[in-house]
């Protein structure tokens, strides 16, 4: 039996009770109210007044407030909806915990979908009327009435359509009394997963990793990673815990970076299951996501892939969830409440009792640590599936091999496109800059042109026409005049971004059928999977695109992949700089040679000697990830230490460092924690708004959230300055 399906009953509250209601909105806390004439039971959604409004909230537990009984006002009414399992209560008071949140926010990320909470109206059907009134009879009225008697009651428009005719005939028949509705159950959106179709024949290493995950279902909590080089089948090997987890009646919960270009995954998973998975992510519609938030709710969906917000849907029954990628930065919310959906899957995983499975070619060091610790589990995977052998990575030193002025690709790099195409392959270029040109500035004063709200310069998009800021969306034509000096046609555009790479391409290889993918040319699923459709039909010779090519395609023919400049990630210098780098250029190279034709990787570098550009060329990975733990052991800082920021914001600078300093003298100190700041965070301007950084470091004993709570309600926080805390952060900006 899995640990979900099994919790005890909810306390239940009689009328007149006193319960605690939360809220899905940012208060403090629960709110007391008293039980209506029906009684509740802890998780039941139910309306309640607040002022003059009303709204849904979730019944929380005993009501433990002082407001005194006389003054509580009664609940509306209890919603028809299952009530939120304690498990998932429970999940949320963790998440406001830790992120320090308040719990109704993170509340309201559990009833993303209002509508759904409201009973799922029938279908309406026709059938024939007992009684038939005298009707004016027509061949067409006639044919309706005919097919009407043999077949089962039928939507109005697939009556038409059955009987070949008109939507009016049938709206007439109905209207004379010779059609009545009847409501039907809506059909169920979800089909369970077809349990007797045949597996992967696995490998040896494969099967010793499938048989692993498969003994923890239904074993209680667990955490395992499958640590696997790209091309090693490691979703065919946590397909197999999928299977065993829904043998035993679980549901799955698959969490993917950017679901929205996982076209290829949801193909694999259809083939393997038979049929398609509950989708949830950001391009759903408002019909589709209410629908789909009931299916897991009533446990119809029986599989979800989704982005991280995926977590928080009412399962009633999980008993799995995967993290594909796991060490992708993708999991980390930054906006509103700020969680590490990882992290908090294998929190999810804890309280609900079942096994959490990490996957990843390039396993992240908080995950490596943890490993290590012997808190999770390790599945290894060293070689890729039937013989495929891992690209050849050749380092390209810029400085030996520059490119002709004005150009991004070095003669080696040329050199190697031109085999590729002359044998009927394809290839790759990554750069993971969008537009033409990062930067635009005046021949004649060095002036740049820069966004007005933001610390960040305008990017030009040549193909939109756009000068444009990638961080508000500001964008301008790019003007005739400097706008300092009043030079015309002064500006140039600097450096590269993917369509100006694109456009030398072109000028080297006009013959080469050439494809853009960036997040501007490829918006949405249906755009991603034509994408991946036309480059595995080979329509396409050379796919220049961004970071999100790198995703875990499978492209058969594709066998040479450059990297523009290796080098763009190593700027900045932030904590995880060079960890990252080496994550993404991994899983970029990944890309190439994934069948019988062994691929080739360029890396286009000033610095070849760098520790991620040697690890990459060397494939030493862990002789990598060993030197970056020691340096974050040596400097305190995670996983080895707790780090947090604090981010403050406000359109007045004056007030915002007058509250900046106030802060900074109240300052936690002692037990090994220290604070640092305020400084302007890089991005001093955003959206308009000014803003100062902390960062506060601790050892890992050290209850980070109580020493930012304890400081933080020390100094009272001015009106128009907002305080965002980030416990684990991941950006720096
Ligand atoms: P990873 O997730 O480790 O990058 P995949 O699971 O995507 O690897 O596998 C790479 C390719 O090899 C896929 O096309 C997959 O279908 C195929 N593959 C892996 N293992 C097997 C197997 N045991 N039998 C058949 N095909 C496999
Ligand atoms: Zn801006």
């Amino acid at each position: 039996m899995l640990a979900e399906s099994s919790t005890s009953t909810p306390p239940f509250f009689s009328p007149g009770h006193r319960i605690a209601v939360l809220l899905p909105l940012p208060l403090a806390g629960a709110y007391d109210y008293l039980v209506g004439d029906h009684g509740v039971v802890a998780g039941d959604f139910v309306a309640v007044p607040l002022g003059h409004r009303e709204v849904v909230g979730v019944v929380w537990g005993a009501g433990a407030g002082d407001v005194p009984a006389a003054k509580l006002r009664p609940v509306v009414r209890r919603l028809e909806a299952r009530p939120l399992s304690e498990v998932t209560r429970a999940f949320v008071d963790w998440v406001a915990a830790y992120t320090m949140a308040p719990a109704g926010a993170v509340l309201k990320m559990a009833m993303s979908v209002p509508a759904a909470l409201e009973p799922a109206p029938g279908l309406t059907a026709v059938r024939r009327a007992d009684v038939s009134p005298v009707l004016k009879e027509t061949p067409a009225r006639r044919k309706v009435l005919e097919v009407v008697g043999w077949l089962p009651p039928l939507s109005p428009a697939d009556l038409a359509r059955e009987a070949g005719v008109g939507a009016a005939v049938v709206k007439g028949l109905m209207e004379a009394g010779a059609l009545e509705t009847v409501e039907l159950p809506r059909p169920p959106l979800f089909q369970p997963p077809d349990l007797t179709l045949p597996a992967a024949v696995l490998s040896p290493d494969q099967r010793r990793a499938a048989d692993a995950l498969v003994a923890a279902v239904g074993g209680g909590f667990s955490v395992a990673l499958i640590d696997g080089v790209t091309g090693s089948g490691k979703t065919e090997v946590y397909f197999e815990a999928i299977a065993a987890t829904l043998a035993k009646g679980g549901q799955v919960l698959v969490l993917l970076p950017e679901i929205a270009l996982s076209a290829q995954w949801l193909e694999r998973f259809t083939r393997r299951f038979g049929v398609k998975p509950a989708e949830w992510h950001s391009e759903l519609t408002d019909a589709r996501r209410r629908d789909t938030w009931r299916a897991v709710a009533h446990g119809e969906a029986r599989v979800v892939v989704g982005a991280r917000s995926a977590l928080f849907l009412p399962y009633p029954e999980l008993g799995l969830i995967v993290v594909d990628e796991e060490h992708d930065g993708a999991f980390k919310q930054e906006e509103g409440v700020s969680y590490h959906a990882r992290d908090m899957a294998v929190v999810r995983g804890r309280l609900g009792g079942f096994p959490v499975v990490l996957a990843s070619a390039t396993p992240s060091l908080e995950t490596m640590a943890n490993v290590q610790g012997g808190r999770y589990g390790l599945l290894h995977l060293p070689d890729r599936h039937a013989g495929a052998v891992m690209p050849e990575m050749n380092p390209v030193d810029l400085r030996r091999h520059p490119p002709p002025r004005g150009r991004w690709l070095s003669p080696v790099l040329v050199q190697a496109l031109e085999e590729t195409f002359a044998a009927g392959e394809q290839a790759m270029l990554y750069l993971n800059r969008r537009g033409y040109a990062p930067l635009t500035l005046c021949r004649t004063c060095g002036h740049r042109l820069q966004c007005p709200h933001c610390t960040a310069w305008l990017v030009e998009h040549r193909s939109a026409g756009r000068l444009i800021c990638h961080h508000c969306g500001y964008f301008i034509r790019l003007p005739k005049k400097c706008p300092q000096c009043e030079a015309e046609d002064s500006f140039a555009a600097c450096g590269p971004g993917v369509e100006r790479v694109a456009e030398e391409a072109a000028l080297l290889f006009p013959q080469a059928r050439m494809a853009v993918m960036t997040s501007d040319t490829c918006a949405g699923p249906h755009a991603a999977a034509e994408f991946v459709r036309r480059v595995a039909a080979h329509e396409i010779d050379l796919l220049v695109g961004t970071q999100i090519v790198a995703k875990g395609y499978h492209f058969p023919m594709l066998t040479v992949v450059g990297v523009v400049d290796a080098d763009l990630g190593l700027e900045g210098g932030d904590l995880r700089a060079g960890e990252r780098t080496h994550q993404l250029l991994s899983q970029v190279s990944g890309r190439a040679g994934r069948a019988e034709r062994p691929g080739r990787v360029f890396l286009q570098t000033y610095q070849p000697d760098h520790p991620v550009m040697r690890a990459l060329c060397s494939g030493q990975r862990d002789g990598f990830i060993a030197r970056e733990a020691e340096m974050r052991r040596d400097a305190g800082m995670p996983p080895y230490g707790r780090l947090a920021a604090l981010i403050l914001s406000a359109p007045d600078m004056g007030l915002l460092d007058g509250f900046a300093t106030r802060l900074s003298r109240a300052a936690p100190h002692g037990g090994g924690v220290e604070v640092l700041g305020p400084a302007p965070a890089p991005m001093a301007l955003l959206r308009g708004k000014h803003r100062r950084r902390f960062l506060v470091k601790a050892p890992r004993g050290v209850n980070l959230q109580t020493t930012l709570r304890d400081w933080l309600v020390r100094v009272e926080v001015p009106r128009g300055v907002r305080v965002q805390v980030d416990i684990d952060p991941y950006s720096f900006f």
